[in-house]
């Protein structure tokens, strides 16, 4: 088959490395460059506001002004990433065989009265394991009734202790998330058991552009051809099937944009209205996503990461989960300047929580006490900061309200890739997994 895949993000390129060699693909991105929200940039240029707009983000703060700490010596990404599952996830299980990504991995520590890391210890994992293994194990069958418990019912059936910690922090960080009554429990527990191995989270030596390189160059090796700076405008269909793009022809055409941008390049006439109704309605997830640049960091917390649940009944959900990560800090990462050392911080919210200014404020100080726990006098050692918010961090939110599409369209031969369909896990996996399902699906 002739296959036009259009996005190179980390769906699109995806999907392209396992279709490539079985059948002729092009990948056709707009921008310059590939990795879509997977992105990692060479410091911050002058374009950055304008750039990051492209992907429904701004800039909240930075100290001092952006202007002033441009600069080319660091990398960045979009914003704070990191990679679950380990080597459970669909981001690694896709990597096998293909050369070019190393991974630092860790446990995840825990900010609370104390600081603990790892957050659990070999006696409170010995208190748990009884309930712990019963959910974990639990068959597929018990999951998939459990799909339709919110994981407050869990709360209130399940947790007690440290385990209700860990119950009302992990649903969110796995959904991104904080509202608990959406988030489904049977989805939470599936994606638990992907979280059981030593490393937990993951991320990509070099930032997540080596990620989109490596399946660049597996693709290209495989016969795939990748198009920068190329705009798809329209989908050609013909009769409800895809026929190809703007005037060229495909067998099989696969959008990779988030799903809520499709009907750019498909007119809505294709579809049935509920169809459209149902796709403009889906929501994405929201976030503040922060880096502060130091001077000086104890080696103790190099390539680790944190959690934190900050209480504040103004937001949605009462409670909201955090990260501080140390991956991007370790020389290792190769991304940090000599003796400086890049912490990547993120904390949930909903959407419109990102959109409104007069939230900023807030979530910048819960994201700056949470580091300050960390590290009590890290502002002697604060080179500079910034704190931006996205408002589509995910293409869908998971949860039980907002139904996340299949990677089949109504339209013949035309497919969905990305992290708004239905595939495991959220974010970068998700992404990566609906790879495999378009693949199965065009056997
Ligand atoms: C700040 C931030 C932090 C995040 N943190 C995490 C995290 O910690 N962990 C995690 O797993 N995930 C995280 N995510 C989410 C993760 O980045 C995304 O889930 C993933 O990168 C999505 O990949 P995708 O291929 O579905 O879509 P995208 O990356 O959006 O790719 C779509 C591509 O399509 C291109 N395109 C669109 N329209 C056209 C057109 N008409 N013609 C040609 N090309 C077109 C776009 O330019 C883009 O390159 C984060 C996202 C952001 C922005």
């Amino acid at each position: 088959m002739k296959i036009a895949i259009v996005g190179a993000g980390l769906g699109g390129l995806a999907t392209a490395a396992k279709l490539a060699g079985e059948h002729i693909v092009d990948i056709y991105e707009k921008e310059a460059m590939l990795g879509g929200r997977a992105l990692t940039m060479n410091g911050i240029s002058e374009n950055y506001r304008k750039f990051i707009a492209k992907f429904e983000m701004a800039n909240a703060f930075a100290y001092p002004s952006l202007e002033e700490i441009y600069g080319a010596d660091y990398k960045i990404d979009l914003g704070f990433h990191l990679i679950g599952g380990g080597k459970r996830g669909a981001c690694a299980k896709a990597l096998k065989g293909i050369d070019g990504v190393d991974f630092i991995g860790s446990r995840l520590g825990y900010i609370g009265e104390k600081i603990a890391y790892p957050m659990l210890s070999f006696a409170d994992k010995m208190k748990m394991l009884p309930r712990i293994i019963q959910l974990m194990t639990s068959r597929k069958k018990t999951i998939e009734a459990m799909k339709n418990m919110s994981m407050e019912e869990a709360i209130d059936k399940y947790g007690k202790g440290k385990l209700k910690t860990v119950l009302k922090i992990f649903p969110r960080l796995i959904t991104t998330v904080n509202d608990l009554g959406r988030i489904s429990a049977g989805e939470t527990f599936f994606a638990q058991r992907e979280l059981m191995g030593g490393h937990p989270v993951i991320y990509p030596v070099g930032g997540l552009k080596s990620i989109s390189r490596a399946f660049a160059s597996y693709i290209e090796r495989n016969g795939g051809k990748i198009f920068l700076r190329h705009e798809v405008k329209n989908v050609d269909i013909d009769d409800g099937i895809a026929k190809g793009i703007d005037g060229k022809e495909y067998d099989t055409v696969i959008l990779n944009m988030p799903v809520q941008h499709i009907f750019k390049v498909v007119g809505e006439r294709h579809f049935e209205n509920e169809w459209v109704r149902k796709i403009k309605g889906l929501e994405g997830t929201g976030s503040m996503v922060a880096y502060h640049v130091l001077n000086n960091l104890s080696a103790k917390l190099l390539g680790k990461s944190f959690v934190f649940l900050e209480k504040n009944d103004g937001f949605v959900g009462n409670e909201l989960a955090g990260m501080i990560d140390f991956k991007m800090a370790s020389q290792h990462g190769l991304l940090s300047p000599k003796k400086k050392y890049i912490v990547q911080s993120y904390l949930i919210c909903s959407p419109e929580e990102a959109k409104d200014k007069r939230k900023w404020y807030e979530m910048a100080a819960m994201i700056d006490k949470n580091l300050e726990k960390l590290i009590p006098d890290y502002k002697k050692s604060l080179e500079w900061s910034i704190y931006n918010v996205i408002w589509h961090l995910d293409g869908v939110a998971k949860t039980v309200d907002n139904e996340k599409p299949s990677i089949v369209t109504p339209v013949k031969n035309l497919y969905l890739a990305g992290d708004s369909v239905n595939s495991k896990g959220i974010g970068i996996n998700c992404a990566i997994d609906s790879a495999r399902l378009i693949r199965e699906k065009l056997k």
